[in-house]
């Protein structure tokens, strides 16, 4: 028999053709025509912008199983899946990679000014001046907020840079040779660029506020790869505006796609639309993942990737 799920954000086309392939019958959310389909769901399914809460849940009776296509998953109620004896799971691991390349492309792209000089060019601005000479990027410090999988990867990167290398996060590593520091802002008074690698949601929520912002100071730069909630972005703005930090690479923000207008209008910003993991592979073993967590929960079988909160 065809299980039932629902899909509580947009999916991939791909992902949705597995899906399909695997005989599920996915109803939308959004769009659902028959009430009585709820009480025949049994899972959820949604990227890491899905929203999972209290009411959503209490409308789907028979929910078992909430699949996020992403390692992300600060959208969803953990708690109230967890009282409802629903579990939740997720895609850590294989999207690693590619997250920490964007990171080291993005410290790169705003070091270098790359999208600034591309647009130079195409100005024709070169025939009558040059660009601005800007700093090295090899051999400057960084520091990581979040040293999680993305994070140590974005440090294994940057050490091919000659990068010196701290961070924060909630337990020093013993592994690590890296200096640790307590809070987001003593690791910022130590470096020049300042790369965000932490879960978003309650706890990180605006971690990265004024005083963060005003230890990096006006030769430092920002670099967000993790969600757009981690960062106070209006302070962070006002900070811009004000050449308070040197400037800020962004692949999250505040109402993603929405990006605030002032924001846009700046120029020593590099701005990305949430597409760390947007590449044929990843996006591919993500969907992979997230289907075999469905297989072995109709199947019965151990789940390959529940969240931490809901492993044994
Ligand atoms: P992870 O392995 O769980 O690492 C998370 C790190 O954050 C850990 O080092 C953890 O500290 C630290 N941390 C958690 N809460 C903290 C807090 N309150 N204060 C300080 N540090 C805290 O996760 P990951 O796989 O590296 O992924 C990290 C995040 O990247 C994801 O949750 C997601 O939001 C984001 N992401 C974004 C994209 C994108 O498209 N831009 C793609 C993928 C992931 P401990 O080690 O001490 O526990």
């Amino acid at each position: 028999m065809a299980q039932e799920i629902m899909q509580v954000s947009p999916l991939p086309p791909f992902m949705m053709k597995a899906l399909q392939e695997a005989d599920y019958i996915v109803h939308d959310h959004t769009h659902i025509k028959d009430p009585g389909a709820l009480s025949k769901v049994t899972a959820l399914i949604g990227t890491g912008a899905a929203k999972v809460d209290k009411k959503l849940l209490t409308m789907l009776p028979n929910v078992k199983l909430v699949a996020i296509c992403g390692v992300g998953y600060d959208g969803v109620d953990v708690t109230a899946c967890k009282d409802k004896g629903i579990v939740v799971t997720h895609t850590p691991g294989v999207l690693t990679d590619d997250v920490a390349d964007l990171a080291m492309g993005l410290v790169l792209s705003i070091g270098r000014r790359i999208p600034q000089v591309d647009k130079f060019v195409r100005n024709g601005d070169w025939v009558d001046d040059e660009f601005p000479l800007v700093t090295t990027v090899s051999g400057a410090r960084m520091g990581i907020v979040g040293m999680g999988r993305i994070g140590r990867s974005i440090a294994k990167r940057a050490a091919a840079f000659d990068m010196r290398i701290s961070y924060t996060c909630r337990d020093p590593k013993a592994d690590l040779s890296y200096a640790f520091h307590k809070t987001a802002t003593q690791l910022a008074a130590q470096v020049d660029y300042l790369v965000v690698a932490v879960p978003g949601g309650d706890d990180t929520k605006n971690m990265i506020g004024a005083s963060v912002l005003q230890a990096l100071g006006n030769r430092g730069y920002l670099i967000n790869v993790a969600r757009g909630s981690v960062v106070d972005q209006p302070v962070l703005v006002q900070a811009l505006k004000d050449k308070a930090i040197a400037g800020a690479a962004l692949d999250v923000f505040w109402d993603e796609p929405i990006i605030d207008p002032e924001l846009r209008r700046l120029p020593n910003v590099v701005l990305t639309p949430h597409i760390a993991s947007a590449t044929i592979e990843t996006r591919s073993a993500m969907a992979a993942l997230t289907m075999e967590n469905l297989q072995a929960f109709y199947e019965r079988k151990p789940l390959p990737s529940p969240v931490p909160e809901c492993s044994a």
